[in-house]
Parts: C-alpha cells; structure tokens; sequence
C-alpha cells in the first residue's frame, strides 16, 4: 500500500508538508512571517520546543509563543544522498540536521546554502526560512551565521 501511494504520487503526493493542529499552529503562523516562534515557560522561563500546552520542567500551564533569536549551533548531521519520497528526491544531496537553538531547545532541521564539505558540527548557524510553495507555509530552515 505505501509503495502505492509514492508511485502515484511522484509530483502530486508531498511528504513535507505539516499537519497543523491548534497547538502548533502559532509555530506555522510565524513561520509564514519568516520568524521562528517556539514557547517559553511564563513560569520558569525555560524555552522549549516542540510546542506542548505545559511547560517541560515545571509542569505550568503558563507557557507563551515567544519569537527566539534565530541563531543556533549544528549538534549533529547527516549528508542526505537518497530519498525516494517526493518532494526530497529532488533535492539530494542536502543536510538533515539537529540544531541547538541559542535558546535552549534542539530543533531537527536542515542546513542549507553551505558547501557539504563545509559542515561541521557545532558550526554557528542561522534561521532562514523554505517556501513550500502551499498556502503561504514556510519551513524553518539553517545556513551558515
Ligand atoms: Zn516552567
């Protein structure tokens, strides 16, 4: 059934765009405005992300859509050279990766408008921002600071 779905789907079918659910959707709405939106504790203060409707350490339901800095450091990654799910396809080879926000929080992510030679871990980044080019989304996305 999943071999179906992509062989009918080359073109069609994406694999990368979001589900947006009422939690989430001030993350997208941000996005859309090119800033990256993720929660702080009202409480405790600490940052987190993904979103939840209660802070991760303390448990306060006081938690707020706050715009972060944008600026993060490559954590780890990994030299994308095959996927066979539309849309990624057409774009190997490209770098998935995991982010540490400045903030706090670790985001996986991508690293794009770098050299693959040129990646290294813990390298400064910052946010940019994909259009996926379906109702004025945009995906959060990393190059080099
Ligand atoms: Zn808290």
């Amino acid at each position: 059934p999943d071999d179906e779905v992509v062989r009918s789907g080359r073109g069609s079918v994406r694999f990368d765009l979001p589900t947006i659910e009422p939690e989430t959707q001030p993350f997208w709405d941000g996005a859309a405005e090119e800033r990256l939106v993720i929660q702080r504790c009202g409480a405790c203060g600490v940052w987190q992300y993904y979103p939840r409707p209660f802070c991760k350490v303390c448990w306060s339901e006081d938690v707020a859509w706050v715009e972060a800095s944008g600026a993060a450091t490559l954590y780890t990654f990994s030299v994308v050279r095959r996927n066979d799910l539309p849309p990624f396809g057409d774009r190997v080879p490209y770098v998935a990766a995991v982010v540490d926000l400045a903030e706090g929080p670790r985001m996986v992510t991508e690293v794009v408008d770098c050299d693959l030679d040129a990646v290294e871990i813990g390298m400064p980044l910052t946010v940019t921002f994909r259009d996926l080019e379906s109702d004025g989304l945009k995906l959060p996305v990393f190059r080099p600071a």
